[in-house]
């Protein structure tokens, strides 16, 4: 089997400096990219900030004799973007793989979260998403050649308890990646989305009660295990594009959104009424034969 390569290619990591960016760094590191360590370097909940994680993590891979700097810029502002691409630019010249992955979390009840906890979740996870890649996906876009990797999460795909404002957020990057995904693609720009679940400082922050019914037998829960699959889809050969897959506890697997065949009203029949919903509620529940969409488009191109 062929090692994944990076050589001659140019990454930028954000939140890279603890967690599972730093497992993504140092890999593509290790496999040749010339990478940018972005972290803002503050605790979990987003408060605070620092040079030391960035720093540490560029050491750690210049020591290992590969080639990294350091930034330390928030994804959360239109200017942290810039800059966190800027530092690519001046460093190294372009930008071949972005890899959006800085995060934060304030978990509590629904009722209890304040329009702060709201507001903080959306800035990283969302906007940040939005102000790192459209100055990364400029750069791509005009040279024809780009690996887009957003991290969302079960939480924001499936639901977790006391954790809506995040799992709002998470939802929408999803949503994010896959316009950028349609956007990219006739550009040679791919897109994908990852839905980690590893053991980091995140993972240690939340509430055990909320997590009660995962399995309590061994697995997999390494940073690198998640890394496996973001080097991949940010490799020169990753032939996906607009994808979703989840890493957790030792399992791969894809993460898709679906729609059933559904219930029809013909084009001359009467408009539906809510009675006609219930009599055909089982029908549009059904899962049997039901499609993946690649679009909006691709979505109503289904119907009859
Ligand atoms: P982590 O807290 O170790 O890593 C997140 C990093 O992002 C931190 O180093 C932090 O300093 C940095 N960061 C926060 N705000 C930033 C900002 N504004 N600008 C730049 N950097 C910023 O946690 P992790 O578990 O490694 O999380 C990595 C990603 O994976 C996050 O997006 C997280 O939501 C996602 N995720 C993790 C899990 C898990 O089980 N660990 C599950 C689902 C999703």
């Amino acid at each position: 089997m062929a090692r994944i390569s990076f050589q001659g290619r140019v990454a930028i990591v954000t939140g890279a400096g603890g967690g599972l960016g730093r497992a993504h760094a140092l890999d593509l590191a290790a496999r040749g990219a010339k990478v940018v360590v972005n972290d803002l370097g503050g605790g979990i909940d987003g408060r605070g900030g620092g040079a030391a994680m960035a720093d540490q993590v560029v050491k750690e891979i210049t020591a290992a004799g590969g080639e990294a700097v350091a930034s330390y810029d928030s994804v959360a502002t239109p200017e942290g973007g810039k800059a966190i691409v800027q530092t690519a630019l001046d460093a190294f010249g372009t930008v071949d793989v972005l890899i959006n992955n800085a995060g934060n979390i304030r978990n509590a009840p629904f009722t209890d979260l304040t329009p702060e906890a709201i507001d903080v979740l959306l800035a990283v996870h969302v906007k940040g998403a939005f102000y790192v890649t459209q100055p990364a996906f400029a750069v791509m876009r005009d040279k024809g050649y780009g690996r887009i990797v957003f991290t969302s999460s079960a939480a924001g795909i499936f639901g977790n308890a006391e954790q809506a404002n995040y799992a709002a957020a998470k939802g929408a990057v999803l949503g994010l990646a896959n316009v950028v995904a349609l956007e990219g693609a006739p550009h040679g720009v791919k897109v994908n989305t990852i839905l980690p679940a590893a053991d980091s400082r995140m993972a240690a922050a939340m509430n055990p009660e909320t997590l009660a019914g995962i399995p309590t037998t061994p697995a997999h829960g390494e940073p690198e295990m998640i890394t496996a699959m973001a080097t991949y889809l940010a490799g020169e050969d990753n032939p996906h594009t607009h994808e979703a897959f989840s890493v957790a506890r030792g399992r791969y697997a894809r993460v898709f959104i679906g729609v059933t065949e559904g219930y029809h009203v013909a084009a001359d029949a009467p408009v539906a009424t809510a009675d006609d919903i219930a009599a055909h509620v089982d029908t549009i529940r059904d899962q049997n034969g039901y499609h993946v969409p690649g679009s909006l488009v691709e979505e109503f191109a289904l119907i009859p």
